[in-house]
């Protein structure tokens, strides 16, 4: 015989799957002597084996354990169930392993019928407290167990309420709630045809047939479905059947809900609400408005000073922020349920770091309860708490961040107004690669469609911009400028806000405020460095992002891109310059110029990274990425072209108008005058043939250098092997700029990283330029300069020739974009733009593994380099630079397979930082691959 039944004494409140949540607490809590109304718990086994039946029925077994332990109650309580004399009530709710707010129903009052309401009614010589709660036990029961529409008791309600000229259900009379009571005895008959159960025990099962059949309705599947809860987190229903206790028998009793300390500041006090002389539900529903706690210190003090040490003895025993309900009967004070708390990030952090403070628990405890992702929302500039202000929509928060600006149609407009200084948001359908110059310009993104993966959503996180996407309210029309959200009209010009942490779109500016890091988190970060063996590095290609690392905490640079470098407007027409090179002694002569832009790039950095490494990639991207595009000089070849023969035709204009049509030409003769003098400038000045001939050179570079597949074509360390003068001068600029920082006494710890890398051969070539240098430069300044030379890791050869490579490589990174690509065979624009979200809507994949690095394929490639690597040199330090390096999970992962260090964006330092601890304590718990 299998038990189904455990009364709160008994249960085992650490089976949350067997009890349900609620159950296991109620449990816990009555066997830590809280004051909880007798009870027990039908497992959620009854649950299932009930839902898995032919007949969909309680079995005789389960009755009659439910039987035998509704005597039981009736003993321990004195009352007898169904007895009018002294008639026991109970509730009658249901609670899964998770918490599924408001997904399950709950009966109150169960066992009052025509008998007991007039024994209760004696009992407690009130009769309008026995009425008010039969009618309530009738609309509950009557909603839940018989299926009698609510709509149709909330008429009869309100009906006899105008009646008697009640405003609240508290203004009825005693006579009131009877006639009520009567009226939704006959509703319930009419509607189903059979008299209201009158028996307490098959009012009983009804109800405990009509929880577990919640677990199948409609809502609780849906809601599962959506917050991916499986079965092997949740299966089935507890049910809690509690003796009632009433907050409606007066002005001494009430009701409420409370948290041991403020969810939304963190702040160590008491706070909720209460209502008195009210049952249940009554303070969520909002038929009337509770009161504030704090009220209750004036109203009833014995019972404050109670909920003072409920609170207190909640948090010593959970050493979580709590969560709770209480009923107050006639001043005596019941808990009637705990949780967990939600609090938003500032609040957990604080409330953390309080609790360590107060002795409650240990730094590692309050390390662990914050999650890595709830920084997210402290580290992004976020919308003024102060102000309150309705949403005009709701999208998709794709990348977090809040900005406000003047609404543009397109990315040239975006640009253009960008440049003139003003700060513009760019609302679009959908954004596509060639959008990318309007994101530059742009103080935020908003579309209309696409998700979480989509072109604007990638791309704004890539660059920490926010972005609100799939805002499917708004319809936009780009070539009317113009977008409609309801009855709102917004034209270009007109300002809004966007917040990506919220997906929340606002009319008008509000204020944001810059993120800061308050104190507590400070020190929250410090532990978790302690406790991690994973270092966290940031990505960092300019002075202005190796400041803002070192300020969020990093240990060092993991990646410092040289590309970027190259880019700047006083070193592009340089760049050009060298690609143009036709002979070897031009290149040269370019390059020589940018060498002391380079060293002087090195120098801020390394002084501003001070004592930490600074790991430099040498140039990656392939070089015709520095030229225009030829689309782009065929435009403005036509245009050079077209401007010869505009002039020539203007000239002529005087003459051709003449002939036309004399009047006109006399009205515009002065004007015309003008234009033509205009022009004859414009010939004297310009001759576009050199011009002209110069782009057309450009193109024929242009062509030459293009490619079918640049990804996987003439780029990085092939780049660096076949123009050598490219990477040595990038080397000698990194080891000069070390030999000038020495020389001025600073510490530095320069890494040279190059990408790309397949064989060892590669490395080998580079290593000679390397040594080369490095002589020199000894020679020239006198300095050793100590650096570490190493490699990328993102070609899949590179991971199976690891322990090669790790002959003369001192370091590896693994560049997790490209070799995510290199894995899949996917071309990340691609399969984002085209095919990912599809393939993730079908449970193809379950994530994108651009985003959450894929250990089991991506993953397991890393975990055989780590180990072939290390077999030929066992302090090799192995990291991760890329998207993945701030992902929590990713970060767990590299724990496992044993890496130094991981390396992400600036503002994702501190949730790597916090991950990495996480990591750390949770280690034994791994599942591994
Ligand atoms: P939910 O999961 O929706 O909170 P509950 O089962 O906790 O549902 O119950 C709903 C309301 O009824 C709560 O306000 C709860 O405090 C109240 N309640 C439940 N059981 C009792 C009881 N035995 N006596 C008094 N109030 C109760
Ligand atoms: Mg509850
Ligand atoms: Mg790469």
């Amino acid at each position: 015989m299998k038990r189904y039944i455990y009364f709160f004494e008994e249960g085992d409140s650490k089976n949350k799957k067997l009890l349900g949540g609620k159950g296991a607490n109620l449990c816990e809590m009555t066997q830590i002597g809280l004051p909880v109304p007798p009870g027990f718990v039908i497992t959620t086994e009854a649950c299932i084996e009930y839902l898995e039946s032919k007949e969909k029925e309680i079995s005789e077994e389960l009755k009659s354990q439910i039987r035998d332990a509704m005597k039981r109650l009736e003993e321990k309580t004195g009352k007898g169930f169904g007895d009018p004399k002294n008639p026991l009530l109970v509730s009658v709710r249901s609670g899964a392993a998770i918490s599924m707010p408001g997904m399950m129903d709950t009966i109150l009052n169960l066992g009052l019928n025509e008998d007991t309401v007039k024994g209760l009614a004696k009992a407690t010589d009130n009769e309008r407290f026995a009425y008010d709660a039969y009618r309530r036990f009738i609309q509950l029961f009557g909603e839940i167990g018989l299926r009698v529409d609510e709509v149709e008791f909330n008429r009869i309600f309100e009906k006899i309420k105008a009646e008697n000229n009640a405003k609240f259900d508290t203004d009825l009379s005693s006579d009131a709630l009877k006639e009520l009571c009567k009226r939704f005895l006959e509703l319930v008959k009419e509607k189903t045809g059979k008299e209201f159960p009158s028996d307490p025990y098959q009012q009983l099962f009804i109800a405990v047939r009509a929880v577990f059949d919640s677990w199948m309705g409609k809502r609780a599947v849906d809601y599962r479905r959506e917050f991916n809860i499986t079965p092997d987190m949740a299966n089935g229903t507890a049910v809690n059947i509690c003796t009632m206790v009433f907050g409606n028998m007066g002005e001494d009793s009430a009701t409420g809900v409370a948290f041991t300390r403020n969810p939304a500041t963190g702040e160590n006090r008491l706070f909720g609400e209460y209502m008195v002389n009210a049952q249940g539900e009554d303070v969520v529903a909002g038929i009337r408005t509770p009161k504030p706690i704090k009220e209750l210190r004036k109203e009833m003090p014995q019972v404050y000073r109670e909920l003072e040490n409920l609170r207190h003895t909640l948090e010593r025993h959970y050493r979580e922020v709590q969560d709770f309900e209480f009923t107050i009967e006639k001043g005596r004070l019941y808990c009637l349920q705990t949780r967990d708390a939600k609090m938003n990030a500032d609040a957990f952090i604080k409330s953390s770091i309080d609790m360590v403070n107060e002795g409650l628990i240990s730094e590692q405890e309050a390390v662990l309860r914050v999650k890595p992702e709830m920084l997210v929302q402290l580290l992004h500039p976020r919308l003024d708490p102060k102000i309150d202000k309705e949403p005009l929509a709701q999208g998709i928060p794709a990348s977090p961040g809040a900005a406000s600006g003047k609404i543009v149609f397109d990315a040239d407009r975006a640009e253009l107004k960008g440049k003139l200084g003003e700060k513009v948001i760019l609302l679009r359908e959908e954004t596509k690669p060639e959008d990318i110059h309007g994101f530059f310009a742009s103080q935020g993104i908003l579309t209309s469609r696409g998700g979480k993966t989509s072109h604007a959503a990638v791309v704004a996180r890539s660059m920490g911009k926010p972005c609100v996407s799939g805002c499917e309210a708004i319809s936009v029309d780009v070539q009317a400028k113009e977008a409609v959200v309801g009855d709102v009209v917004l034209r270009e010009g007109d300002i809004i806000t966007i917040d990506g942490t919220t997906g929340k779109v606002y009319l008008d500016e509000i204020p944001t405020v810059e993120p800061e890091f308050v104190e507590d988190l400070l020190v929250l970060l410090e532990w978790a460095d302690e406790m991690s063996t994973l270092q966290v590095m940031a990505n960092a290609d300019t002075p202005e992002a190796a400041k803002k690392a070192r300020k969020y905490g990093a240990k060092g640079i993991g990646l410092c891109r040289t590309e970027r470098m190259f880019n700047q407007p006083d070193r592009l027409p340089i760049v050009q310059e060298m690609i143009l090179a036709e002979t070897k002694e031009e290149r040269q002569e370019a390059l020589e110029k940018l060498l002391p832009f380079q060293r002087n790039d090195f120098i801020e950095i390394f002084k501003i990274m001070e004592g930490l490494p600074v790991t430099i990639r040498l140039l990656d991207p392939p070089i015709h990425e520095f030229l225009p595009s030829e689309d782009e000089l065929i435009h403005e070849i036509n245009h050079l072209r077209k401007l010869r023969s505009t002039i020539e035709g203007m000239e002529e204009l005087p003459d051709t108008l003449k002939l036309l049509d004399p009047e006109i030409y006399q009205k515009y003769a002065a004007n015309l005058e003008m234009i033509t003098h205009a022009m004859e400038e414009i010939k004297n000045r310009y001759d576009t043939e050199p011009i002209i001939k110069e782009k057309e050179t450009l193109i024929e570079k242009v062509r030459a250098l293009s490619e079918i597949n640049p990804m996987l074509g003439h780029r990085g360390v092939r780049l660096g092997i076949t123009y050598p003068e490219i990477y040595s001068m990038q080397i000698r600029a990194i080891l000069e700029a070390a030999a000038e920082c020495i020389k001025e006494g600073i510490d530095v710890k320069p890494e040279i990283m190059v990408p790309q890398v397949c064989t060892l051969q590669e490395l080998r070539y580079v290593h000679r330029y390397v040594e080369e240098i490095y002589q020199d430069v000894k020679k020239s300044y006198g300095i050793e300069v100590p650096f570490k030379f190493g490699t990328m890791i993102e070609v899949v050869r590179a991971c199976m020739r690891a322990g090669r490579i790790a002959e003369l490589a001192e370091f590896m990174s693994f560049g997790t974009n490209d070799l995510t690509q290199a894995t899949f065979s996917f071309s990340r624009e691609d399969a984002e733009n085209k095919f990912l979200p599809f393939y993730n809507k079908m449970g193809i994949l379950q994530h994108n593994p651009f985003e959450v690095l894929d250990v089991k394929g991506v993953g397991r490639l890393m975990m055989i380099t780590v180990e072939w690597a290390k077999k030929t040199r066992p302090d090799i330090k192995i990291g991760i630079c890329g998207e993945h390096g701030g992902d929590p999970e990713s970060i767990r992962f590299c724990h496992y397979i044993g890496l130094n260090y991981v390396s992400c964006s600036p503002p994702r330092v501190p949730i790597a930082r916090l991950a990495a601890a996480h990591a750390k304590l949770k280690e034994k718990e791994y599942q591994g691959i």
